[in-house]
């Protein structure tokens, strides 16, 4: 999946997906991706978020809502990211013996920007002006530039 999360001159965010779903997949299997809130995620007064890897494991947390919702309280993205995956990770281990590989991005209204993952995941981040950092994550490791 490519996940993106936009916010513009006006304050105006967006978010979007797009996924060739998973490898041989069962037909009619629907994926977080084209689920809202799930794959998913924005409102412009808040921020906005996106998620990539097994759909089936980020639905059960219906992820990106619970980072925008986060965020909402007043956590910074980078907060919210960390609140949502690594709990529900554990959770996920704890109630199916594992979990499965997924990475979240999300940006607020401000500008600012969080990712978290339990794997090893390249993001991007950046501004019209300055152009944009290509990045990687890590478990518990926000961003650093490779
Ligand atoms: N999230 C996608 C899905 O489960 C797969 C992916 O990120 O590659 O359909």
């Amino acid at each position: 999946t490519v996940g993106m999360v936009s916010l513009d001159a006006q304050g105006s965010m967006s978010v979007g997906t797009s996924t060739s779903g998973l490898f041989m997949k069962k037909p009619g299997r629907t994926g977080d991706s084209a689920l809202v809130g799930d794959g998913f995620y924005c409102d412009s007064e808040i921020g906005g978020a996106a998620a990539t890897g097994l759909g089936e494991d980020i639905m059960k947390g219906c992820l990106c809502y619970e980072i925008v919702r986060l965020m909402g309280t007043g956590l910074t993205p980078q907060q919210a990211c960390d609140q949502a995956v690594y709990p529900f990770v554990e959770k996920l281990k704890k109630r199916y013996g594992k979990a499965g590989e997924f990475s979240l991005i999300a940006l607020d209204k401000a500008g600012n920007w969080g990712v978290a993952t339990n794997v090893e995941f390249t993001f991007a981040a950046g501004d019209g002006e300055h152009g944009a950092k290509i990045m990687m994550a890590t478990p518990g490791e926000a961003g650093t530039t490779k």
